[in-house]
């Protein structure tokens, strides 16, 4: 095989519940990921025998926001790749291109898809083998969302939200995605969560997973879904970029079930009661300032598989 093209889904969280900061600076997360229709496409292929003595892992990235994104030993894609020939023990070469559809910083773990993608498109160019219980082991150490990129479907994250139990639900969910210009930095978002949380002061709780979310998902009933919606960092998003607060009234006066900031932002989801109906949410989210486009999705898909 010279060339793999993996494609892998971008996520939501349908709860992020965000417990206490802990003494080696992480949170303790109950975190509900779904994963959408929004793909960022990943290619491994043989690099040609003239390029020998190249490094050895190289990457390109195409796409709208490719400038965003490091084309360097830096993404996250090569970090993943170079992290499973450690794995294997050998040293390989391959070529990653990267389609990103998936928005950059946009909190919906573009990044983390894409080594995803590029350990499953890895393992098959190279031949090893490994079943997807490894791959995970070797994601996790990339980031924390790189597990669900590679599970897909419905999961409750536990711990770093790397811990994960995949959730029973029933049907489609249909989805509006309002995208911004430019991203938020998940650091800057959760060190401004805990800034919030000193300035009020009193205990944060422990987190745990919603039951109304979990009963909403397993009936497959989007009105419930859409009230049990949460995210304990949307509070700081909105702080750090006040204009998605007209963004969400935009989805939730047109008549969204539920509309949240996507992790730590800045694009903003919202839940609608059938594809038609996300069609014409999306028109009306469009004209919000802050919302560069928005794009219409459903889950929950498949995680990172080969493209057939
Ligand atoms: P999350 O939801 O996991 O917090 P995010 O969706 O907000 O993440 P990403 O798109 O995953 O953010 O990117 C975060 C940063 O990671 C980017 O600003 C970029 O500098 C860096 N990065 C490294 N590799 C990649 C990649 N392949 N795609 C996108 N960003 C990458």
């Amino acid at each position: 095989m010279s060339a793999v093209t993996v494609r892998v889904p971008a996520k939501v969280n349908l709860q992020l519940a965000v417990g206490p900061l802990r003494e080696d600076g992480y949170h303790d997360l109950v975190n509900v990921f779904h994963a959408v229709s929004l793909f960022d496409e990943v290619t491994a292929s043989e690099p040609a025998d003239g390029d020998a003595g190249e490094a050895p892992l190289r990457v390109r990235v195409e796409g709208e926001s490719a400038g965003e994104v490091p084309a360097g030993d830096d993404n996250l894609a090569v970090r993943a790749a170079r992290a499973l020939a450690r794995w294997a023990g050998r040293s390989y070469r391959a070529d990653l291109l990267i389609r990103k559809s998936i928005p950059v910083a946009g909190g919906m773990a573009g990044g983390s898809a894409d080594a995803a993608a590029a350990l499953v498109a890895c393992n098959e160019l190279w031949g090893l083998g490994l079943p997807l219980g490894d791959l995970m082991e070797i994601g996790a150490d990339i980031g924390s969302d790189v597990p669900f990129a590679l599970l897909g479907g419905t999961a409750v994250g536990t711990g770093r939200g790397e811990r994960l139990t995949p959730l029973p639900t029933s049907g489609v969910f249909h989805w509006v995605f309002a995208l911004a210009g430019g991203g938020l930095s998940t650091p800057r978002v959760y060190g401004e969560c805990d800034r919030l949380r000193e300035e009020a002061g009193g205990p944060v709780p422990r987190p745990t997973a919603s039951d109304d979310l979990l009963a909403a998902l397993r009936k497959g009933d989007p009105h419930a879904l859409g009230r049990a919606l949460t995210n304990d960092l949307q509070p700081a998003a909105l702080e750090l970029r006040p204009a998605l607060a007209a963004t969400l009234d935009a989805g939730r006066v047109a008549g969204a079930l539920g509309a949240l900031v996507s992790g730590s932002g800045p694009t903003c989801a919202f839940l609608a009661e059938s594809a038609e109906h996300a069609a014409a949410l999306a028109k009306s989210i469009e004209v919000a300032d802050d919302c560069r486009s928005a794009v219409t999705a459903s889950g929950p898909v498949p995680g990172a598989s080969v493209a057939g």
